[in-house]
């Protein structure tokens, strides 16, 4: 029969496999295409590849892709082999990755379309249920992560934390600075789940590490400091970090300062909250020439504003001890300010600055993680939240992780027809 020959060709069924029947279903669109393995053909064991003699059979179905808008559906007769060593097991087939009830290549689509659209347009779309998208994906992700090479290194690394569902209820996240790929997802934001991270990496990867970025979450710094060698070196306290606190000291001031104002009358801060806070880098000329009224007036706010940004200018250094007196000179200024909220990051600073002295000299940043933060919180509302954090971690990995997700099968079989 002619169709018989096309399916073979079309599914890429070859010797010893043969298509023996193919049923055409019109009311339910399907087509069921039946296999068999061409009598006299050799077994072999699935674990050991040594010729077996057969036991018995199994009727095994998978879903393959449409052809001509039917849904196809492959059925096979697939002998079970008995191992003198292994015992009894169904042989495997060259379609499909032992116990998926899909073939290799409709896992690959599934996963092309999962790349692309939201879960719950693929499970529209190809007619599945969310159980076999998520055994899909789960089943990518462990291939992806198995065929990761063991012993990679990772020179440059971010940690930080991203929110999985309510407030105070994180995942941690450890990406390559230099790949963009993130190499880890923890469950929480303890200093368990980091040193968890930690204790997966052998010595030779522990000291090819040569930085850390993260914000000053005491749980990071410490797992880092118990795990990694020369650590005191190596952390760096992401620059936005301090950035912010400043940023909202300044705020702070203003926020004081204007209720003061406005109670003897003067609405001289009115309005001025977003000048103070954006970077003069940002800003346009008449931005900068309207704003200069303000920065040079008499105010405490002006007062902070000018110690934020000499504390932003001081990440330009390039030697250490430079850096360093920098800083300390900057501390001295912050903590006479008598500013309190100001005085409150000078302190934060001044037990912190080792690392913050780590990161100039190592011109590390959190600016990727942070980048990495707000796609992972995309995939969040494209998925319209996860249903717990196994599926959410699954999902980054799937997405972020630049795993090898294929089916093996499916990768060779793509050569095959290319
Ligand atoms: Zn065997």
């Amino acid at each position: 029969m002619r169709d018989r020959d096309l399916y073979a060709q079309i599914l890429g069924i070859e010797s010893p496999w043969q298509v023996r029947d193919v049923e055409l279903h019109l009311n339910e669109g399907e087509v069921v295409v039946h296999v068999d393995l061409e009598p006299g053909a050799q077994l072999t064991c699935p674990h050991c590849g040594k010729p077996v003699p057969r036991y018995d059979k199994r009727t095994r179905q998978w879903r393959h892709l449409d052809t001509c808008q039917y849904r196809t559906v492959l059925s096979a007769e697939v002998p079970r082999i008995n191992c003198p060593e292994h015992g009894v097991s169904l042989i495997t087939v060259p379609w499909a990755e032992p116990s998926s009830r899909y073939t290799a290549l409709f896992e690959a689509l599934v996963i092309d379309w999962l790349k692309e659209a939201p879960a719950s347009a693929v499970s529209r779309q190809l007619g599945l249920s969310w159980t076999a998208i998520d055994g899909i994906m789960q089943r990518a992700v462990r291939r992806g992560l198995e065929r990761r090479q063991t012993h990679e290194r990772h020179a440059h690394l971010c940690v930080d934390e991203t929110a999985f569902r309510k407030r105070h209820d994180y995942v941690t996240v450890v990406t390559d600075r230099e790949t963009g790929q993130v190499i880890h997802v923890g469950e929480d934001r303890k200093k368990e789940t980091l040193e968890a991270f930690y204790a997966g990496l052998d010595e030779t990867q522990k000291s090819s590490i040569e930085s850390v970025s993260m914000d000053m979450w005491p749980a990071y710094i410490q797992a880092t400091l118990a795990s990694i060698p020369d650590a005191a070196q190596k952390i760096a306290f992401d620059k936005f970090h301090v950035a912010k606190a400043l940023g909202e000291a300044v705020d702070k001031v203003r926020r004081q300062e204007h209720k003061a104002l406005l109670r003897e009358g003067n609405t001289l801060l009115k309005g001025s909250k977003h000048a103070w806070l954006t970077n003069p880098a940002n800003m346009s000329r008449k931005q900068w020439c309207d704003f200069a009224a303000l920065r040079t007036a008499n105010l405490k706010t002006a007062r902070a504003w000018a110690i934020k940004e000499q504390g932003m200018s001081l990440w330009h250094y390039v030697h250490r001890t430079w850096a360093e007196k920098g800083w300390k000179r900057w501390y001295d200024w912050a903590i006479r300010s008598r500013l309190e909220p100001v005085k409150k990051v000078a302190r934060m600073v001044k037990t912190h600055l080792w690392g913050i002295l780590n990161a100039i000299i190592l011109k590390a940043s959190n600016g990727l993680a942070e980048s990495t933060n707000s796609r992972i919180q995309l995939l969040k509302v494209r998925s319209r939240g996860f249903r717990n954090k196994s599926r959410f971690r699954t999902a980054i990995y799937f997405h972020l992780g630049g795993l090898d997700l294929y089916p093996g099968t499916a990768r060779a079989l793509r050569t095959h027809m290319n």
